[in-house]
């Protein structure tokens, strides 16, 4: 049972995200803001966060801070997910200790890419049959375009 915490104010952003894990299988936790997304990851124990940079009490920045600084969550996959659409906001949220970056309104297929992506960096593989996807030799050659300039 591989576990995703969402932290976000927005609901109905939180609602998407919801639908889209569930639909995949996760198990969906939900944060409406940092403070509360830091006590759910000491209680929960989630294998990987989702996470809003504009977000009341703590805003994404800040508590990625905290997440990076504490030895036991220091580990954990964060994703940030957010409308930034600015240049150089991408290697400022990498900068800043996050493993991923997404960008609203979120497209289904890169959120699930990103997850597997990290999943199958950390503890928790995802199932291996969505995986093999991604995997050199398999669907490699058939992605590749085929001529044209
Ligand atoms: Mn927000």
């Amino acid at each position: 049972m591989i576990k995703v915490l969402i932290a976000e104010d927005n609901a109905v952003n939180r609602e998407l995200l919801r639908e889209l894990l569930e639909g995949r299988g996760y198990t969906v936790l939900e944060a409406c803001d940092g403070q509360e997304a830091l006590r759910m990851i000491e209680e929960a124990q989630p294998d990987l966060l989702l996470m809003d940079i504009g977000m009341p009490l703590l805003d994404g920045f800040a508590a990625i801070r905290r997440i990076r600084e504490n030895p036991r969550l220091a580990a954990l996959p964060v994703v940030a997910v957010t409308a930034y659409a600015m240049r150089g906001d991408r290697e400022k949220i990498l900068k800043a200790g996050f493993d991923g970056y997404l960008s609203k309104p979120l497209n289904p297929s890169s959120l699930t890419a990103e997850i597997d992506r990290l999943l199958i960096k950390s503890r928790h593989p995802a199932d291996p049959d969505q995986i093999n996807e991604d995997r050199p030799g398999s669907k490699t050659r058939s992605a590749r375009p085929t001529g044209g300039t």
